[in-house]
């Protein structure tokens, strides 16, 4: 591992000047994803600026009714928010499905956003990946990818965003706020994550050296009644296999509004704008789901290996809004 050095920001200035100071600097949230990576050879910086001091692990309501989550708030203190978990519970599920315990105590809501892929080439030094190393190739559309993107993937590269807070918070539009030492910014979370082209290096809209400060849930009483379900293929302290954020509101057996977002299955948390579209107006039903699910996958172009995905998320969009209707009625 290469050597570097470690400092410990106190406040988001000072953060911000460390960083500036050394362009091969990194921020540090709880290391979960950073230092794995360091050790594996993938991540290489000079210098860890330590976040985890900073003002910013609260959860607070905001005045028009919805919540501003720090960027340093743990994923268990997340998960545990009665705010969250009354009015988004999809969130506090999708966050107590990723990682174990140990590692939610850890993890951050800053960090866990700009997690990177755990596509294998990725992780591997001695394999050329367009992501790590600009223009060195993709291995993974003639190899190994079970695992990657069926949706708006390119062939320079096919992976798929790791991970479950995200999907959920998607659904919820929510947003986030960054500082650089220009000033603050925000960026809607729909939009931080760039679509795949020709540089699958650069992942997301921040500019550089932004430090992400919130990430705020703006109000949606449709959210009060919505679920997250991860298919993987170990019950716990595994990656989705595919995922779907879902919040309906069905009064008279018809859906007034719909949010339905997809995990594991592109290179970002996949919003499903065409199956919302479906869903809206539509009678709350079996025949009326399964047309969602079909009207966001007919833009699926599966791999040879992963084919199953495209059945496997339309089973999930059923049968996520099957349960919600069925609580609906209740
Ligand atoms: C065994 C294992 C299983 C896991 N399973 C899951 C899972 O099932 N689902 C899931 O979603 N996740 C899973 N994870 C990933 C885990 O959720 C992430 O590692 C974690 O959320 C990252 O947060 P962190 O604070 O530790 O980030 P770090 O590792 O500290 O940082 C990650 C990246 O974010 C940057 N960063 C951190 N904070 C900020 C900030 N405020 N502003 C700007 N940049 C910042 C860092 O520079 C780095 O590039 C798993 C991890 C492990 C090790
Ligand atoms: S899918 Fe992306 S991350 Fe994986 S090898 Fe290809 S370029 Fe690299």
């Amino acid at each position: 591992m290469k050597e570097f050095g470690y400092q410990r920001a106190s406040d988001v200035s000072g953060a911000l000047a460390l960083l500036g100071a050394d362009a091969g600097a990194r921020f540090l949230g709880g290391g979960t994803n950073l230092v794995d990576l360091m050790k594996a050879g993938v991540e290489r910086p000079s210098r860890l600026v330590d976040v985890r001091g900073l003002p910013l692990d609260r959860i607070e309501p905001t005045a028009d009714g919805g919540l501003r989550i720090g960027a340093t708030v743990t994923n268990s203190d997340l998960a545990a928010h009665p705010g969250v978990r009354s009015r988004y519970p999809a969130l506090a599920q999708a966050v107590l499905a990723g990682a174990s315990g140990q590692l939610r105590n850890m993890a951050t809501v800053g960090g866990n956003l700009l997690q990177r892929t755990r596509c294998g080439y990725f992780t591997d030094v001695s394999r050329p990946c367009n992501k790590r190393v600009p223009g060195s190739g993709c291995p993974a559309v003639e190899g190994e990818h079970r695992n990657h993107a069926i949706l708006g993937a390119s062939a320079h590269c096919v992976a798929v965003h790791p991970s479950d807070m995200a999907v959920a918070l998607t659904a919820f539009d929510a947003v986030v706020s960054y500082r650089t030492g220009d000033g603050p910014g925000e960026l809607p979370l729909a939009d931080l994550y760039l679509p795949v082209d020709g540089t699958p290096h650069r992942e997301t809209a921040l500019p550089q050296g932004a430090l992400i400060t919130a990430v705020t849930l703006p109000p949606a009483p449709v959210a009060a009644l919505s679920r997250y379900r991860k298919v993987r293929e170990r019950a716990s302290y595994a990656f989705a296999i595919g995922s779907v954020a879902a919040a309906l509101d069905v009064r008279d057996g018809v859906i007034r509004e719909a949010r339905l977002a997809f995990g594991a299955v592109a290179s970002r948390p996949w919003r499903a704008r065409a199956a919302e579209r479906t869903l809206t107006g539509a009678p709350a039903g079996g025949e009326t789901f399964a047309a969602a699910a079909d009207a966001e996958l007919a833009a699926a172009r599966p791999l040879p290996h992963n084919a199953y995905k495209v059945t496997l998320m339309r089973n999930l969009v059923v049968a996520v809004l099957t349960g919600l209707t069925e609580e609906a009625a209740r």
